[in-house]
């Protein structure tokens, strides 16, 4: 790998164009493995039978699933429901009914490298205030992308993802502590990005850099805490929340969402961005 940065406590892995392929090999796998579980999910479907198609999913694409391990984490897949925001373990007793909403996040490593994302469903029909909350949650995570350009500043990202999600007809929670990251030999690296603040500030936006941007979203308060099995993190008041996650590259040709099918290629261009053309 071209090496590290450090700057004060930051220590930010930056990509050569090679590792940035291999990046993208897992993050398609984590692309189609999301996928499959979308076209799974249903009213009593359980989230362990989903977290058993992502490990066949996983693994018969000759990766590794990320999460199964990590920090003792017992599965393959976070699967999060309704109030829960991230972080659900898939149990056999969840059986999905109509009208919940299912966070589900998936990690896979190809060759030593990560690729992270995540996005909310409804399970059935659900009612339109919770469509309009992962509409507004999903669309708030692409303008984070859109701002992943080189010579921007890390905190540009924060600030488009707020703004957007503060744009939207209702008052939505952002929810603090849990946020986006660096990603490459590790799933969890510097920097930190937050979902939320002013632009301009933060480590450069290099060629190189990859970052996993993941805005969490709440209908009421977006105060949280975890429940006692040490994973779960829910909202204290109740409400529903909606998580999206995608993993992309800062390139000199603009961003590479590398686990979404087209680069983001189609999404990105609502905004006026290029992306990368690679594959
Ligand atoms: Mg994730
Ligand atoms: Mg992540």
């Amino acid at each position: 790998m071209r090496g590290w940065r450090r700057r004060r406590y930051r220590m930010i892995q930056i990509k050569t164009a090679d590792e940035v392929a291999l990046m993208r090999e897992a993050g398609l796998v984590v692309s189609r493995t999301l996928q499959r579980l979308a076209d799974a999910v249903g009213p009593g479907v359980t989230t362990s039978q989903l977290d058993a198609i992502a490990e066949e999913s996983i693994r018969a694409e000759g990766a590794v699933p990320s999460f199964k391990g990590y920090r003792g984490f017992p599965a393959t897949i976070c699967t999060s429901v309704n109030e829960e925001v991230v972080h659900g373990i898939p149990a056999r007793r969840r059986v999905l009914r109509a009208g919940d909403l299912i966070s589900i996040d998936c990690g896979a490593i190809v060759d030593g490298w990560h690729g992270d994302s995540a996005l909310t469903l409804g399970v059935g029909g659900v009612r339109p205030e919770l469509h309009e909350l992962m509409r507004v949650t999903e669309e708030s995570m692409w303008a984070g992308l859109a701002a992943a350009i080189a010579g921007g500043r890390l905190t540009d990202i924060s600030a488009a993802v707020e703004r957007s999600i503060r744009s939207a007809p209702k008052a939505y929670g952002i929810v603090d502590h849990y946020g986006g990251h660096g990603i490459g030999t590790e799933m969890h690296q510097d920097p930190h990005v937050l979902n939320y603040g002013r632009p301009g500030r933060g480590p450069r936006l290099v060629p190189g850099l990859a970052l996993a941007i993941e805005p969490m979203v709440t209908a009421g308060d977006p105060a949280t805490r975890e429940l006692d099995d040490g994973w779960t993190v829910v909202t204290r008041d109740g409400s529903h929340t909606a998580h999206f996650e995608h993993t992309v590259a800062i390139t000199e040709d603009g961003p590479w969402v590398l686990t979404a099918t087209d680069g983001g290629a189609a999404k990105l261009a609502e905004y006026g961005v290029k992306v990368a053309q690679r594959a």
